[in-house]
């Protein structure tokens, strides 16, 4: 018999419960006993749950208060020198993940740590906690989650799956410990191993048949010594444990980093969804009693299987291995898609249709089960299910929702032309310059102002209902008048209208376009308790209408300065969505594109001469895969020209990226072609701006000259000193002075006194180069 298994769940909650609980915790509201009941019921709730749907394998050990690579840390003994005097584990734990700070009462001293870095777990957009290893790391077991998880549902009648993360993952996601020499965190595996093995074996003797040992780092471009230390490691746990093991890669191809630790293993996980090709590959290699996992239902997105397609892979492996050597799962944790699709009544009122093409982590558990007994009892046994699907995957191939003729016919007939300006960038700028007239160092701002209460609670009335449209348009209006009033007062020199109408600079223009619809409930974490909705592209995309023109053309009717039009890139819309999979995304990337294009068109036809299209999701859209970069830079790189190169040379193209670290990814940056690149630089980097030295950056660049994570206000000084750094590298005719991103999540006077001290440095400077 097939086993119908998950590899995770949405922790998180039906509705984000565990949030809540967590949050509560956090702010005192209730006690540590208080969060273990409301977390304990959660899991059992999943659990039952993940039982009535008729899994077998149910995972246990991956619900985190937090994030798991941190769980693993800590039940590792993996404790930063900073947090060591935190005696309490759970705070402890959570001054690890978020920082702490306590003022000193009369028994306790003050505690005042920040939290570990953060990062993307791989090309998700969920953020782990980095693990930091000292040179002379010990590692020493203690409270391991996925015992006590084990336990915990055995003691309900429902046997899990443990999950833990591998222990080569885990070293090499982390980094050497702040205050010590870098080193290989690899070299800590041999004192690493004996303590896994200990864990292994806790949970064999707590009962546990099977374990399942997340290794994700199978799918990077790995050097020798990494793909030697899989080997290594899952040599010794096989010689010294008897517990089943379950390796599992997920996001991506294993290639040949499986090969040394293949011998060593029960079973292996493969992530089907991103790699049906490695099917083929593997099944040659396993030897005659190992299992294979086939991730076939997507954990990433939220479509519907094709349960006939899952069920001829599912044969295939069958039929090379036989029904004892495969398991049914998800292509990775299910933790990375909302919970059900039964909360989302208005999708289900408004478009019953669009609802029969959505699964989330519910959803799935249910296709997976209908795969495996599909395998076990035949597809007859499920063929109602089977026709259902078949019928929903068909509306949607055919359905007028997802295709729209007009925009597929136009975008298959883009004129070669379209996707770059008609002239270079040194002969647009003569137009620009004699257009914009703009002093040395021009002075501008990334797109937002301050966020306060009195918008959000307008935009809330507004969409509650409570307020009339012509009242909330009279009341943004007011904001962007104060706005630009603020900018005129400040003295800067290109202007925004300040996106007061914006909550977010995705799900904004999604209500603006066709081909997108944004769930009630299709939360998942982003990190620690912080969970994001992203919006659903099911659709082709095209303008409802046009999208900024009033409020930019209003921006721009009260003040003389130019003002700058403010979009969000097609990558950036596509990257922070749930996008379709029944196209390619260079298509749905495509078609954006071109909404945007006639966007920028129109705001210049209405008179605006400087027009911003933000790109800050194009560098976490890299494929991990070095050997997929190129070609997801030419098509990222030509969905954005295609939507900027619409305008006359005088108009002034700028982009923005919140991060600086493209070194890498320099010539595609470059490529963009845009007139005025805004990027990151709180850290300033110098080998950053070397970087535009190097490659001999023709076009402007404004590098932040202060982080706008922080209400610090750096003095004249310290922000002059970031352009004098710069103009080492660059020529002073082409810098600009700006923040390092938009100024939403900051308050007013904060924003007024460091942009107050930005248009200073403007003033010094040009006092200086002149
Ligand atoms: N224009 C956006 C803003 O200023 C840019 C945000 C971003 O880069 N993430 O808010
Ligand atoms: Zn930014």
């Amino acid at each position: 018999m097939v086993v119908a298994t998950n590899l995770g769940f949405p922790y998180v909650g039906a509705k984000r419960e565990l949030k809540k609980s967590v949050e509560a915790f956090w702010s005192g509201k209730i006690s540590a006993d208080e969060l273990k009941t409301a977390y304990q019921g959660i899991q059992e709730s999943h659990w039952k749950l993940q039982k009535e749907q008729g899994l077998q394998h149910i995972p246990s050990g991956e619900f985190t208060l937090y994030d798991r690579v941190l769980d693993t840390a800590q039940q590792f003994g993996v404790i930063p020198t900073r947090y060591q005097h935190i005696k309490d584990p759970l705070q402890q734990f959570f001054a690890m993940g978020r920082g702490i700070q306590k003022a000193a009462t009369e028994t306790t001293e003050k505690i005042d740590v920040p939290a570990q870095e953060m990062k993307k777990w791989f090309d998700t957009n969920y953020h782990f906690i980095v693990p930091e290893f000292e040179p002379t790391q010990e590692f020493k077991l203690q409270a391991p989650r996925s015992v006590e998880q084990y336990n915990t549902a055995k003691a309900l009648g429902i046997e899990t799956r443990p999950v833990i993360v591998g222990p080569v993952t885990f070293l090499h996601l982390g980094k050497t410990a702040k205050g010590f020499e870098e080193f290989d965190t690899l070299s800590l595996l041999p004192k690493l191993i004996p303590v896994y093995i200990e864990l292994l074996n806790q949970l064999q003797a707590a009962g546990a048949e099977w374990v399942q040992i997340d290794e994700p780092a199978l799918i990077f471009d790995l050097p020798a010594n990494v793909k030697a230390a899989f080997e290594e490691a899952y040599k010794a746990i096989n010689a010294a444990t008897s517990i089943k093991t379950l390796v599992a890669a997920y996001f991506g191809r294993v290639e040949d980093n499986i090969s040394g630790l293949l011998p060593h293993v029960d079973a292996l996980h493969l992530d089907l969804v991103r790699a049906p090709e490695e099917l083929d590959t593997v099944l040659p290699l396993l030897n005659n009693k190992q299992i294979l996992s086939l991730g076939l239902v997507d954990g990433r997105n939220i479509w519907i299987n094709d349960l006939t397609k899952s069920i001829k892979l599912a044969q295939k492996a069958v039929a090379a291995l036989g029904t004892d050597r495969v398991f049914i799962a998800p292509s990775c944790s299910l933790a990375h898609s909302p919970f059900s699709t039964v909360f989302e009544k208005k999708i289900a009122a408004k478009n019953p249709e669009l609802l029969s093409w959505l699964s989330f982590s519910v959803e799935k558990t249910k296709e997976i089960v209908t795969i495996a007994t599909a395998i076990n009892q035949g597809v007859d046994a499920v063929k109602d299910t089977i026709a259902a699907n078949a019928a929903a995957l068909e509306s949607r191939r055919t359905s007028r929702q997802t295709s729209n003729p007009e925009v597929r016919e136009r975008a298959s007939k883009i004129p070669a032309a379209d996707w770059k300006r008609p002239d270079v960038f040194e002969v647009r700028r003569q137009a620009q310059v004699k257009k914009l007239n703009l002093p040395l160092f021009p002075t501008t701002t990334i797109g937002s102002f301050p966020q306060n209460k009195e918008i959000r609670v307008a935009r809330q009335k507004f969409n509650k209902g409570e307020l009339s449209p012509a009242d909330y348009d009279a009341f943004i209006k007011g904001q962007m008048k104060f706005m630009v009033d603020f900018q005129e007062r400040v003295g800067l020199d290109v202007f925004v209208h300040g996106e007061p109408e914006r909550n977010d600079m995705v799900e904004h223009f999604g209500h603006l376009l066709h081909g997108y619809d944004f769930t009630e409930n299709g939360w998942v974490v982003s990190y620690g308790s912080r969970c994001v909705k992203p919006p659903v592209i099911f659709g082709d995309v095209s303008r409802r209408g046009p999208m900024t023109i009033d409020e930019t053309v209003y921006a721009q009717s009260l003040t003389k300065k130019p003002m700058k039009g403010m979009l969000t890139g097609p990558v950036t819309m596509m990257k922070w969505s749930f996008v379709r999979d029944d196209i390619t995304l260079i298509e749905v990337c495509t078609q954006i594109g071109l909404a945007l294009r006639d966007e920028v068109v129109d705001l210049e036809t209405a008179g605006i001469p400087c027009i911003q299209v933000d790109e800050p999701a194009i560098r976490e859209g890299l494929p991990i895969r070095r050997a997929d970069w190129d070609a997801y830079l030419e098509w990222s790189v030509a969905c954005f020209r295609l939507s900027t190169a619409g305008v006359r040379n005088e108009t002034q193209i700028h982009t923005h990226m919140c991060y600086s670290d493209f070194n890498d990814i320099f010539d595609a940056i470059s490529a963009l072609d845009a007139d005025v690149i805004t990027i990151e630089n709180s850290k300033s980097d110098e080998k950053l701006l070397k970087i535009f030295a190097l490659k001999k950056y023709n076009k402007e660049l404004g590098a932040g000259t202060f982080d706008i994570h922080s209400p610090r206000v750096p003095s004249v000084e310290e922000m002059k000193q970031k352009i004098v750094d710069l103009l080492k590298y660059m020529p002073k005719e082409l810098l600009w002075v700006n923040p390092d991103c938009g100024l939403k999540t900051r308050a007013w006077p904060e924003t007024e006194a460091a942009l107050t001290n930005m248009v200073e440095v403007a003033k010094i400077l040009r006092a200086e180069y002149a």
